[in-house]
């Protein structure tokens, strides 16, 4: 009986807590808590975060940008109309230049919409080299790059899945374009060797083969969730010449279908084709007549920036703008220079990337408008301005040259510093071109930033001054 009784109550306790739901399932009643209680019981401050002032520049940096840019209220909603929508990319072109081929865009991503042209740092394991999350965020980047090669080696496809995705590994809650890890292979591991099969190699952790295959590079990219993907394509250097040119570019074309094929998520992420060619005109051609006839979200430009003449790397670029389909972005891989940036936006060039002012930044080398600053050199001991006076990144705001140059001698901090500085750089720089497109006024823009660029006329880089001519814009 006094059994009977205590499983009664057992039962009835159970009951209680969780409830059962008209369909039967037990459900338990939570609260969010959304208000903060204060001592006498009545709500408070709504403590949940607020949304962005801003869609694509939700940035302290930047207020001045933020005025001039497109996005008004009235476009912020359908931006956002835009990002609900069933398609995981749509390009908006907000400006053309009408002298130029540069254009401005909204790329909206399942993540948030990206103001184009656009330059997107580089990380690797999951981190940026002397950048945390938030700074990167702090500074209204709207997407970067995550590695495959690194990321599948270690910690694993596996692990990152299980921490939804690079997105929830990183708690990046903004874009994230992967690559397809087949360039860091060929340049990074020593035996490797390409077949119709994939990438051959070894892995530098434990010895052991691996093949890349398309469908595993895209396996790879499907659990990383990243909003943009790249096709595996055959990476030859950029100057190679004769028949393993053509055969590279035979076989990048064959492995887009394969990796269009492999796409586990088509509606929830992007693959891009990766144009081939090498410095061959018939075969940049070919290349593009083949891929721009597959339905896929964006395209990019490869197999460039790898020690070529810059007069054939011009020409490539310009070549492969002329062909691409207008409402489809185009990103121009591994190029981060600045004079290449201006000159490539107006080729026509929507995205860039480029380990460059990361790297640079932890040689001691600070990008300016007027060039670099060796930030190590003796002349800067005693300048206590800060690196650029018109910059607002945290570390112009904050220190002088002089404090960077004695940190630069005992801590890893002065790389940090130099970092922001070099990636604000960027990003400032191509909101400026970007602003001057919409404003109608880019090849005055391009004027004044050479006359910045250059001390005279005679030290504008031959390629630059004839790649503008090309399209309309003869330097002064
Ligand atoms: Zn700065």
């Amino acid at each position: 009986m006094l059994f009977t009784l205590i499983l009664f109550r057992v039962l009835l306790s159970a009951l209680t807590k969780y409830p059962v739901s008209r369909k039967g399932r037990k459900t338990r009643k939570t609260k969010l808590p959304l208000h903060k209680h204060t001592p006498s019981g009545k709500r408070g401050d709504d403590i949940r975060p607020k949304p962005p002032l801003h869609v694509t520049c939700s940035t302290w940096l930047l207020p001045e940008s933020c005025e001039a840019d497109v996005n008004t209220s009235e476009n912020i909603m359908s931006l956002k109309k835009a990002l609900s929508a069933a398609s995981p990319l749509t390009l908006r072109i907000v400006a053309e230049c009408p002298v130029t081929k540069a254009r401005a865009c909204d790329l909206i991503l399942p993540h948030s919409a990206v103001s184009t042209p656009v330059f997107m740092p580089v990380g690797t394991q999951g981190t940026m080299k002397g950048i945390t999350v938030d700074q990167l965020e702090g500074l209204g980047c709207q997407i970067c790059l995550g590695n495959t090669y690194h990321l599948g080696m270690r910690p694993g496809p596996d692990l990152i899945e299980k921490a939804n995705g690079l997105h929830g590994f990183m708690n990046w809650k903004r874009n994230l374009l992967t690559d397809s890890g087949g360039f860091q292979m060929v340049s990074l591991v020593k035996l490797s060797e390409v077949t119709e099969e994939g990438v051959k190699f070894k892995s530098p952790y434990d010895g052991k083969e691996i093949l890349l295959s398309p469908e595993k590079s895209i396996d790879i990219q499907n659990s990383l969730g990243s909003d943009i993907m790249m096709q595996l394509d055959d990476v030859i250097s950029s100057t190679l010449k004769g028949p393993r040119v053509e055969e590279a570019m035979h076989r990048s074309i064959r492995w887009l279908d394969r990796c269009i094929a492999a796409n586990k998520n088509p509606d929830k992420q992007n693959l891009f084709a990766i144009i081939q060619g090498g410095l061959n005109v018939e075969l940049r051609k070919a290349c593009l007549d083949e891929m721009t006839q597959r339905d896929v979200p964006g395209f990019a430009i490869g197999g460039l920036s790898g020690g070529e003449e810059k007069n054939d790397f011009w020409r490539m670029v310009t070549l492969s703008t002329d062909h691409l389909p207008r409402e489809k972005p185009r990103y121009l891989m591994g190029v981060g220079y600045p004079v290449d940036l201006v000159v490539c936006v107006a080729l026509g060039c929507d995205m860039f990337d480029c380990v460059f002012p990361t790297r640079t930044a932890r040689f001691g080398s600070a990008l300016v408008p007027w060039g670099s600053l060796q930030i190590k050199h003796n002349q800067y001991a005693k300048d206590f301005q800060p690196i650029d006076p018109d910059c607002q990144c945290p570390t112009c705001f904050r220190h002088s040259r002089a404090y960077l140059h004695a940190l630069f001698k005992s801590d890893t901090a002065a790389t940090h510093h130099v970092t922001i500085h070099n990636i604000a750089y960027q990003l400032t720089l191509m909101l400026s071109v970007r602003r001057s497109i919409v404003e109608g006024r880019f090849p005055e823009f391009i004027q004044t930033f050479m006359k910045r660029m250059f001390p005279s006329r005679d030290q504008y880089p031959g390629w630059a001054v004839d790649a503008l001519a090309s399209v309309n814009v003869t330097l002064e």
